[in-house]
């Protein structure tokens, strides 16, 4: 019996300290846990702190450092900064900053925070947080100071300000109206010229519908439909005419382009109306029409007036010439009775004066004025013909070309011993005959007007200047004075008491064939010296 209990008592005794174990091993355990745990916490602590991006002190009540983590030493690299003075490392005074977050933590016990940018750090931006650690008291013993390095964003806020600003400036200052407008058609936005062309205010517009304030009732389908499609294709429509309208009901033609605006997403958010006002421009459009149509009657007319004086007036001329001729013989004749012997001496003396000088004179003057006048005929005829007569325009070659019209001159220039040299030419666009008469005229007169003092020399050269074909004929002649530089070119303009003949017309056709051509002629020249005529032309593809 005493053997059988002894066992019993032996495996609870055995299961009693198993269980004693089990605990002692969960206290110790604890124990350990409990030892440990401190030093887990601070160096779990320190790898956070250290992870962290922005850079962290602590500040003691004196303001120095007594603990940074890893981003606060890379970025004061080189210097000590465990133990510095905060004012001085961060902020670069001596003392604490009345109005530093730090500063503000330690006398507030509250956190704190500000943005600041700091000169003696290169102008670095910062956005600093100060947060208080106090003692059982409640008093601040040390404050944690992050600082976020926030230059990167600084800048692009700027940069985005200035874009603001600009836009806003380009906004307001543009002379077109324009207007941010809802998908519900109500203005949200408008510039100062929307304000002025319509009469209302910014303030007026503004939260209102497009249609009810500024498009006149009868365009008022067609902007709806203009606006759905800018819609529906979400880009830009181009330039539409609308009539708006005033405040005051006044009603004004406008060209007018919309567009639609997108958020970042690419939703569309809003439509930009653009308009301008044309009541100007197409006022002085139908004021230009006016007066080209005006210019063609009146041209018409000059041209019949050309035609009449020049055809016309020829036969009655024609007939003062007949009839001078006929006196002319007339008078010969009683010329040749007056000298037969059985007329008086007396009457002989008395009519010679009026006979020989008078009747003589006067026939001489009246047959030299009526070859003037049919001179003057003869050249009006042939610039009212040139006006009428149409044009084909083809790519000339112009070395070819030349080579006609001097050759024209081959007789002259040998009489004259003329060195006539002609240069590279590039080609250009125009009616063969009538360029060939351009040049005909500029060499004709190059050799007239050479100067008998020296051997003649003309050259023909060109080139090309601002897409157009610029070819200049040049001579050693006598020259243009400054002030007869431009009336050479009107009709009958002649210079000086020049011997040589001519109508002065030569350059009058010059001119009026390179104006039917969209091409210029002009000279520079220096009396004495010689001239230089300009002829551009238009070279074509
Ligand atoms: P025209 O030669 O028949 O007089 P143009 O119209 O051809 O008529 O020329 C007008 C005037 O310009 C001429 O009378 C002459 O005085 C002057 N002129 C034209 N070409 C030259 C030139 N190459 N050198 C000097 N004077 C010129």
């Amino acid at each position: 019996m005493k053997k059988q209990t002894s066992t019993k008592e032996k495996v609870n005794e055995l299961e009693r300290m198993r269980q004693r174990t089990a605990e002692l091993e969960k206290v110790d355990a604890k124990r350990k846990r409990a030892e440990e745990t401190p030093a887990l916490a601070a160096a779990h602590w320190q790898d956070t702190f250290d992870a962290m991006e922005d850079m962290v002190v602590i500040i003691d009540k004196d303001f120095h450092i007594v603990r940074a983590n890893r981003a606060m030493d890379k970025a004061f690299a080189g210097v000590k900064v465990l133990g510095a003075h905060c004012y001085e490392l961060m902020h670069g005074t001596e003392g604490p900053i009345p109005n530093c977050p730090s500063y503000q933590t330690f006398s507030s016990g509250e956190a704190a925070h500000a943005e600041v940018c700091e000169q003696h750090l290169g102008s670095r931006c910062f956005d600093i947080s100060t947060y208080p650690v106090k003692d059982n008291d409640g008093t601040v013993q040390q404050v944690v100071h992050v600082t976020r390095d926030i230059t990167g964003r600084k800048r692009v806020e700027k940069a985005l300000r200035e874009s603001e600003e600009k836009l806003r400036v380009t906004f307001e200052s543009i002379s077109d109206a324009v207007a941010v407008i809802d998908l519900e058609g109500r203005f949200t936005q408008v510039n100062e010229a929307a304000a002025r062309m319509t009469g209302y205010t910014k303030e007026e517009l503004v939260g209102r519908n497009v249609l009810d304030t500024m498009i006149a009732k009868k365009d008022h389908d067609k902007i709806v439909l203009d606006m759905a499609k800018t819609l529906e294709e979400g880009g830009a429509l181009g330039i539409r005419s609308y009539t708006l309208v005033t405040k005051d009901g006044r009603e004004f033609e406008s060209e007018f382009s919309t567009a639609v605006l997108r958020d970042s997403s690419g939703n569309v958010i809003n439509l930009i109306g653009v308009a301008r006002d044309v009541t100007e421009r197409k006022r002085a459009e139908k004021e230009r029409e006016r007066l080209l149509a005006e210019l063609e009657d009146k041209s018409k007319e000059m041209k019949q007036l050309l035609f009449v004086a020049s055809h016309d007036l020829r036969s009655p001329l024609v007939n003062i010439q007949g009839f001078t001729r006929e006196i002319e013989r007339s008078l010969q004749q009683v010329h040749s009775v007056l000298e037969e012997e059985d007329v008086p001496s007396a009457v002989k003396e008395k009519l010679a004066a009026p006979i020989e000088e008078g009747i003589a004179d006067s026939l001489s003057y009246i047959l030299a004025s009526t070859s003037k006048i049919d001179t003057l005929l003869t050249g009006l005829l042939k610039l009212s013909r040139l006006g009428q007569v149409a044009i084909t325009i083809e790519k000339l070659n112009m070395s070819e070309l030349m080579a006609e019209v001097v050759d024209g001159f081959e007789f002259q220039t040998k009489e004259a011993g003329v060195k006539l040299e002609v240069g590279k030419l590039p080609p250009c666009q125009g009616d063969k005959a009538q360029i060939n008469q351009v040049f005909s005229n500029l060499i004709g007169n190059a050799l007239k007007y050479l100067d008998p003092e020296r051997p003649g020399v003309i050259r023909v050269s060109g080139g090309k200047e601002d897409s157009k074909a610029v070819y200049t004929v040049e001579d050693n002649g006598i020259g243009i004075a400054p002030e007869h530089q431009e009336t050479v070119f009107q009709i009958f303009q002649r210079v000086g008491s020049s011997t040589s003949s001519g109508e002065g017309l030569g350059l009058t056709i010059v001119r009026r064939i390179l104006d039917r051509h969209g091409g210029k002629v002009w000279l520079e020249s220096e009396p004495g010296r010689g001239s230089r005529f300009h002829v551009s032309l238009p070279i074509g593809d």
